[in-house]
């Protein structure tokens, strides 16, 4: 028995998961976690909410996670400058989660998706789950977003989603709030439709975060997550902030009590040591501005990045050259954008170990 034997929906027919390798090799860096656990502090934290949430688990939790969003808006408030409040906010399992239900309000069978590829491959792939038809849109050699062919592409197929990611995932390209605003125009010409600007890298931006612009664009939502800044991959925390109507529109499709009791607390708790954790993300900046210059001085060509990831290349031969970093003992990330690879920041010790696999290919290659 396969899968094709079973009555499964046709468009998932013949179709891959989403597959990062998870390979037990020592220096890890293709899924773009941060390389640093949890201070001490926090996780005796963690430890003390979750004994807390433990006492009340016979009992759903707060369907509306409403200290998590107050939180959460604080966070936001604190750190773009620009004010918004527990209404403003909404958080679910991870910001996949997030999206799905953002395509299950706004997308869906009839309906059609845009994102401007090479970009994070989930947003076709619940777009495809949705059942809403993805549309791959274009971008310059140097991938940032070619603005005349994005414009045409959204007028004649009139999306009803329109995904932006800044930084983009996996070439680092942050994007500026003029190309957002001249998308979201296009947009909201070709028909009402909303505009997801996904903003999972932010925290490494050498760029503001675009958040403010939700202000008066009740169709634009800025979706984030506690994955990479946070250090907290495992949590499974994502979030958005919008206009309150569409914290309303998802409350139609969203599982109750998706967000688990243990969850909150564990969320509740990082947030607390925001200061910390924020303070590994300063050292992590440092480290991909120091992978950009190693690698340039190495010979490889390097996108420009305001991630917590380096896309690096170009090699003739894609996979070998993934591989043979993996033989060093280095696993780090094909996307399938032809001539590049992508390594994700880590201590600087797993960068060194890194460098030292491209040096060795490199002078093979040459
Ligand atoms: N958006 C982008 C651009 C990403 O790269 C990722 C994770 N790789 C996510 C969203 C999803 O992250 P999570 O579900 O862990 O919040």
């Amino acid at each position: 028995m396969n899968i094709d034997d079973l009555p499964i929906r046709d468009e998932l027919r013949g179709k891959s998961p989403y597959g990062a390798p998870q390979l037990d090799v020592p220096v890890q860096l293709n899924t773009n976690e941060n390389p640093y656990p949890l201070p001490e502090p926090l996780v005796e934290r963690i430890a003390e909410r979750v004994r807390e949430a433990a006492r009340g688990l016979n009992r759903y939790p707060d369907r509306d996670a409403i200290e998590l969003r107050t939180e959460l808006a604080g966070y936001l408030t604190r750190t773009t400058g620009h004010t918004v409040g527990t209404a403003n906010v909404w958080a679910a399992n991870g910001s996949n989660e997030v999206i799905q239900q953002l395509l299950q309000t706004f997308g869906g069978p009839g309906r059609t998706a845009i994102g401007f590829e090479p970009s994070y491959s989930m947003h076709a792939l619940i777009s495809r789950g949705t059942g809403t038809s993805w549309i791959s849109g274009p971008r310059n050699d140097d991938f940032t977003i070619d603005l005349t062919a994005a414009g045409r592409a959204i007028a004649e197929h009139r999306p009803d989603v329109v995904f932006i990611t800044s930084p983009n995932n996996p070439t680092g390209t942050a994007v500026d709030a003029d190309t957002v605003l001249a998308l979201y125009t296009a947009a909201q010409a070709a028909r009402p439709s909303l505009v997801v600007v996904d903003e999972a890298y932010v925290e490494f931006s050498h760029r503001p975060s675009l958040l403010a612009l939700i202000e008066g664009r009740p169709n634009l939502v800025v979706s984030r997550t506690m994955s990479k800044a946070f250090g907290a991959a495992g949590l499974r925390l994502g979030y958005l902030a919008a206009d309150p109507a569409v914290v309303d529109a998802v409350q139609l499709v969203r599982l109750p009590y998706h967000l688990s009791a243990v969850t909150q607390a564990t969320a509740l708790a990082a947030l607390e040591h925001t200061d910390t954790l924020l303070g590994y993300v300063e050292q992590l900046k440092t480290e991909r501005d120091r992978l950009v210059i190693e690698l340039r001085a190495i010979g490889c060509e390097v996108t420009e990045s305001d991630a917590n990831f380096v896309q690096f290349g170009r090699f003739t031969d894609t996979h070998e050259a993934w591989q043979k970093i993996l033989d060093r003992g280095v696993l780090v990330r094909d996307n399938g954008v032809p001539g590049w690879l992508r390594v994700t920041a880590g201590t600087p010790v797993e960068n060194d170990a890194f460098l030292d696999a491209v040096r060795e290919l490199m002078k093979e290659q040459s």
